[in-house]
Parts: structure tokens; sequence; C-alpha cells
């Protein structure tokens, strides 16, 4: 069989299991099992496969038509142009947090821009994959980044995706704040799992089976993680930083008037219109 008839298998395979981006996702797994890259691809569209390679690309079209993650098929996921290892042990990075991340990097630029000396203190709590403050340390060299997580797995990984991309951070194992006594930090960012109780259940199965439910769930209503926040973080940031959360699409209201102590909120929308960033001025 010819590479191009293979990838159309697969395909119509991923279809019939009903999953969305079938082509999409026949052709990456096509190239994590033989190597090539896009232009590789397309090079050898019309070349033998081995029977190796197909009984490999056929094993892991079955997993994926069995509803696992393509990103935990291939280990990998891009986020701001970088690439991070993932596995079930952390949250797969999602294209709406690049907006927390920019958003992080344009307030730190603008305040350190152009004074090359000054270092600011980041932490990433939280940290997962290490995506948010691996991406910022990766964009903003001079900043010194802090990794934390309660799961010893996560950070494990996130050590790993450092390493990847050549990145120099520090790994703190932490049950929120509670290893960080006495540090304080410039800017604080965090994903926290925000996901209610309820909703959980009505989650996709890909994620709600597959991804780590301590990353995605925030408790009954979905706001514990954001309650120890507001009551802990103001002591570990340094007077006019700043803290960003990644919330959910209905919690716009809700995690700014539970913040509204600590300084000036702002909240920013995604690319789809939907409350997705809030931002706190701490006074
Ligand atoms: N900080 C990681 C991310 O944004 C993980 C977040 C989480 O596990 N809730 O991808």
């Amino acid at each position: 069989m010819i590479a191009k008839d293979l990838m159309s298998k697969g395909e119509n395979i991923l279809a019939e299991a009903g999953r969305a981006n079938a082509r999409f996702d026949s052709r990456t797994l096509f190239m994590s099992v033989t190597g090539l890259d896009n232009t590789g691809l397309l090079m050898s569209q019309r070349e033998q496969v081995s029977s190796g390679t197909y009984e490999a690309y056929m094993e892991l079209i079955h997993r994926r038509a069995a509803g696992e993650p393509l990103q935990h098929i291939t280990g990998e996921q891009g986020f701001m142009g970088l690439t991070f290892k993932v596995g079930p042990s952390v949250l797969i990075p999602r294209p709406e947090t690049e907006l927390l991340v920019e958003e992080a990097l344009e307030i730190l630029r603008s305040e350190y821009g152009k004074d090359e000396a000054a270092a600011p203190g980041i932490l990433d709590i939280c940290t997962g994959s290490g995506a948010i403050g691996i991406a910022v340390k990766k964009l903003l060299p001079e900043a010194e980044v802090t990794l934390s997580d309660i799961s010893a797995e996560a950070l494990e990984t996130a050590g790993v995706n450092a390493g990847l991309n050549e990145c120099k951070v520090e790994l703190v194992e932490s049950d929120m704040f509670s290893a960080l006594e006495g540090r304080e930090f410039h800017m604080i960012l965090c994903n926290p799992p925000y996901i209610s109780d309820a909703e959980i259940e009505t989650l996709d199965e890909e994620v709600r089976d597959h991804e780590p439910r301590t990353a995605l769930s925030g408790g009954t209503d979905g706001l514990d993680f954001y309650r120890i926040i507001a009551r802990e973080a103001a002591d570990h940031i340094e007077a006019g930083g700043w803290l960003l959360m990644e919330i959910g699409y209905d919690q716009g209201e809700s995690v700014p008037a539970l913040m509204q102590n600590m300084g000036d909120t702002r909240v920013l929308k995604d690319l789809n219109g939907l409350d997705r960033v809030v931002i706190v001025h701490r006074r």
C-alpha cells in the first residue's frame, strides 16, 4: 500500500469512530510513526509503506479511534510555538491558555523591556506540563521562573519540558502555596483546575476519561482554587505586582469578585469572545 492510501484508510476509520479531526489526526499519526515532517509527508505520498510501518500506524489509529487523545499517542503538544511533552499525568496545554502567556509577556515587557538588569520573579502555580512558565521563560529569558505543582509526576514532566526547551527554571512540589512560605514574586500565573463537579460529567469523554481529574476539578462550584488564591496569593506578590489567572467562560464575575481586596481587576476575552483571563494588579 502507498502512504496516501494508508492515510485515507486511517482517516476513514477515525471518521467512522466519530473523531472530529479525522484527516488531521490520520496524517499526524503517520508522521509520528515515520518521523516525517509536513514536507516529507508531501514528498512520500506515493511511496510504498513497509509492513512494520503499516502495523505500527494501524495500532495508533485504533487507539485514537477508541478515544485516546491524539497528544497522548504522539506524546506531545505545541504551545506558544514550543513543543511540550505530555502524558496522562498532566493537562494537555490548550490554545486558549496562550492568551494568559501573551498578556503576561506584554505586561513584563512594558515594565522591564528597557531595563536589562531587572529580573522579574515569576511563579507558575499548578504548572502541570510547565507550559505557561516555560513559555514565559523562553520568550523573556531574563525572567526568573518558578514552577510548582502538587503532583510529583507533573513536576517531573515540567522538568523534562524545561530541558527540552532549554530553559533554566526552579521546580517546587507544593500544594498551592504551602511549600512557598515566605517567597514573594513579581507575578503569579495560574491556570488552576476550574471545572465544577456537575460540569465534569458533561465534558467530552476524551477529556473526562483521559486527562487527570486533579487538573480539571475545581470542586462543587469550580471555585475552590480561586478561593485559596484569594486568601493567600497577596502574601506572595510584591506590592505593584501582578496575578494572572485563567478562568472558565462563566467565571468572569465570580473570580474578580473574590479578588477585589487584592487590587484592581480586569477580565480578558479569548478569540471566541468568552471570558478567559483575570488580571489583578496588586495594590
Ligand atoms: N498550567 C498547565 C496548563 O495551563 C496545567 C493547568 C492544570 O492542570 N489545571 O496547561
